[in-house]
């Protein structure tokens, strides 16, 4: 779960992380507000766009002010505009909300980031000099300019290990006291908040040699957000799409996709494999679902709705492994479903596994209209001859 910047200090602030004064704003009256009770010495000001992706900056969504007017106006060009950066896709993502910041004079703009690192098991902290800009293109042009050090779980980051990284970021000796205690802050929210990732790009010197962090992303581990109640009220629905935030409420583990096959399958693996397959078919999914392996009648009937409610879908395509999910409750399942929802789409089905004939027989007998294929292939292909449009 993804939160906003102005959220991500506020939970920085609370460990002791230091970021920039400021507070978020809804309209253009309130921005000044904020900007007032600021009160920055030399009146300059930063309004930055509040939306889940990065890259603000070069869409022209975060702006460096030097009065309140400039405040105002920054944040009536700011909330409402529809901002497109390299993270939004290219519809781009409604501003609602301004943070409004004091400006900081900047020194040098570095990097520091914690990932789960999946091939050693460890939390990673990456570090770079080169902050500011994108750090996909540092990575792929000059990967020696990130440096990488890896924290064994259990032990947790050494003192050392904040040094290093201190050091390998050239901080100024003044600068040196402040840094160490938010590398090691840094870390201690990734692990007590259950982050996925935690990113401060870009992280400050200021010319005065005060270390801060100057943007803020927070990335949490869905999977652990039952316990944290007071994170999960930092959740934004806005930012989410309205199908993914439908099926969560429903336990389905469902992407939204950019294909028109909708698939409904059990099983993660399953479900990977599928879209691979349709793919390989010349059609492409137009959504990620697993419905578990135990899935019930009320979770197959809310699958089959988000599915149909998907404008892009125009093919459905259900692929089961009657395993805990019997393909005879499968079958009831759908029919039930198909019924109620009055589906209209083409419905190709392949089952396997567990009571396979009563689970067919049910669906022959039920009247709705499907074609049900015994291969992955044959299903595959005969979805992609549905298509309107077949890809490839
Ligand atoms: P994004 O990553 O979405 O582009 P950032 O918060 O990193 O947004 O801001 C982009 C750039 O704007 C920063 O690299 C920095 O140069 C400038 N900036 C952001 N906040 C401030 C601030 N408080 N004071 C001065 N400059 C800022
Ligand atoms: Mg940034």
């Amino acid at each position: 779960m993804k939160i906003h910047e102005y959220q991500a200090k506020e939970l920085f602030r609370k460990y002791n992380i230091p970021v920039p004064e400021g507070q978020v704003a809804f309209t253009p009256d309130e921005a000044v507000q904020v900007a007032q009770i600021l009160k920055t010495k030399d009146n300059r000001y930063v309004v930055k766009a509040q939306i889940h992706a990065g890259g603000r900056g070069k869409g022209g969504g975060v702006k460096v002010v030097d009065s309140l007017d400039g405040v105002r106006e920054a944040a009536k060009q700011i909330i409402g505009m529809q901002l497109v950066t390299h993270q939004t896709g290219p519809e781009g993502k409604k501003v609602k909300s301004v943070l409004v910041e004091e400006a900081s004079s900047i020194a040098r703009e570095l990097y520091i980031s914690i990932v789960l690192d999946r091939a050693t098991a460890r939390p990673v902290i990456m570090a770079s000099q080169d902050g500011g800009m994108d750090i996909e293109e540092v990575a792929e042009k000059n990967p020696e300019r990130i440096i990488k050090e890896f924290i064994h779980p259990v032990i947790g980051l050494q003192p050392y290990q904040a040094r290093k990284i201190a050091y390998a970021l050239n901080i100024p000796a003044e600068g040196m006291k402040d840094a160490l205690k938010l590398i090691t802050n840094l870390y201690k929210v990734f692990i007590e908040a259950d982050c996925a990732m935690v990113e401060i790009n870009p992280l400050v010197v200021t010319t005065d040699n005060r270390v801060f962090a100057l943007d803020a992303k927070v990335d949490f581990d869905s999977n652990a957000l039952f316990r944290h109640p007071d994170i999960v009220s930092y959740r934004d629905l806005d930012e989410e799409d309205p199908l993914e935030v439908e099926a969560s409420r429903y336990n389905l583990n469902y992407i939204k996709l950019e294909g028109n096959v909708g698939c409904l399958v059990n099983g993660a693996g399953l479900a990977m494999a599928t879209m691979d397959i349709i793919k390989q078919y010349g059609a492409a999914p137009a959504n990620f679902l697993d419905v578990g392996g135990s899935a019930t009648d009320e979770a197959l009937e809310n699958a089959f709705r988000i599915l149909l409610s998907d404008e892009t879908v125009e093919v459905v395509f259900i692929n089961i492994f009657g395993g805990i999910l019997r393909c005879d409750k499968l079958a009831e399942g759908v029919v039930k479903a198909a019924r109620k929802l009055e589906m209209r789409l083409p419905l190709v089905i392949r089952m396997k596994g567990t009571n396979v004939d009563l689970g067919k027989q049910i669906l022959a007998d039920s009247g709705i209209q499907y074609a049900v294929e015994e291969t992955l292939e044959a299903a595959a292909s005969k979805v992609a001859s549905f298509l309107k449009q077949p890809v490839a």
